[in-house]
């Protein structure tokens, strides 16, 4: 979809693609990827395994592994093409301009390392100010994510945090160098439920208070009806629905969303009696399996003929934008 107001954008995809060379052929695990954000926006990025969720938002941190890479489109950080810097430039912009949280903290952080001295470091590795400055950052930042009692904890090891709290230092560790865009990658996956509401509501409200842009990567509807201002869902490599997550969630159009939002407990409708959830058929196409046309028809009960023979292109409209023939017929009728 056409952006006309690109200087209120934070980030912009446009049309990218992530292709990874094989002996036997080249893999398109993201095929011509298109969205935005904008500053203190989150937008959540939902869809199966296999989707192309994670390796979008790796191609955004500029931390692909080869022989993965970027072999079409750009991204645009803050009216910057960053797609095409080396890696030296590219290191410089993580951590300052984008910070990343993953599923596990523990391979966030480092266990030979006081949380401090972690915060310290990267904070002194991406802002002008004094070790001391850094020290009493590293304190803020622990405050402000709220780790109980921080002047005590700061100089405790990761493995003497909980779960909970390990997951609360790698977002301080993320936002201390004050970037403007957050790349969250199933940040509450391995936490439990009461753990879970709570650090979405933390960066919730650290995001509105920074104004940071946040792209939310997560397979879970409720995580994306709980935290984002929109969604994008993904389904082999490609965006196949994408507007407000209210429009989205209540009004699903594409027969993938509508198919995952039947298969989520928390977002079906409440009548009194047990829900039945409905499983899609089938499974995500692996990346040597991609079929022609339109990647979901194999597992969709609405296909036509053409589905299976050329890709629909996301249209947009006054709702959001939508890549499926369906829609498109719907409108012509
Ligand atoms: Fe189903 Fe065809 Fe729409 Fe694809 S384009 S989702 S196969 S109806």
């Amino acid at each position: 979809m056409a952006q006309e107001n690109t200087e209120k954008l934070l980030l912009q995809l446009k049309d990218l693609v992530v292709e990874i060379p094989t002996r036997r052929g080249t893999l398109t695990p993201v095929n011509g990827v298109s969205m935005d954000i904008k500053p203190g926006e989150i937008l959540g990025v939902v869809g199966e395994s296999g989707a192309g969720k994670s390796i979008t938002g790796t191609a955004v941190t500029g931390l692909l592994e080869k022989p993965a890479r970027i072999a079409g489109g750009s991204v645009i950080l803050d009216g910057e093409e960053i797609s095409k810097l080396d890696q030296g430039a590219l290191r410089k912009i993580r951590g300052k301009e984008v910070g990343a949280i993953f599923q596990d903290p523990l391979t966030s952080l480092n266990p030979l390392m006081t949380v401090g001295e972690q915060l310290a470091e990267t904070a002194l590795a991406h802002l002008k100010i004094s070790r001391n400055e850094a020290r009493a950052r590293a304190l803020q930042a622990l405050i402000d994510v709220g780790i109980p009692a921080a002047e005590n904890r700061i100089d405790g090891y990761p493995h003497e945090f909980s779960g909970g709290m390990r997951q609360r230092v790698v977002i301080a560790l993320a936002l201390i160098g004050e970037p403007k865009l957050v790349i969250a990658d199933e940040p509450t996956t391995a936490l439990d439920v009461s753990v879970q509401a709570q650090i979405l509501a933390l960066l919730r409200k650290l995001c509105n208070e920074r104004h940071t842009g946040v792209m939310l990567i997560t397979h879970d509807m409720g995580v994306i009806a709980e935290t984002t201002d929109r969604v994008a869902v993904m389904y082999a490599g490609r965006v196949v629905e994408i507007g407000r997550t209210r429009d989205v969630l209540t009004q699903p159009r594409h027969p993938y969303t509508i198919g995952l939002m039947s298969a989520t407990p928390t977002t079906a409708v409440s009548t009194g009696a047990p829900q039945r959830l409905n499983q899609i058929p089938g499974a995500m196409p692996g990346l040597m399996s991609i079929p022609d046309g339109c990647p979901f028809h194999p597992r969709c009960d609405h296909s036509m003929d053409r589905c299976a023979t050329s890709v629909p292109p996301l249209i947009a409209d006054a709702v959001g934008s939508v890549a499926c023939y369906l829609v498109e017929n719907a409108k012509h009728v």
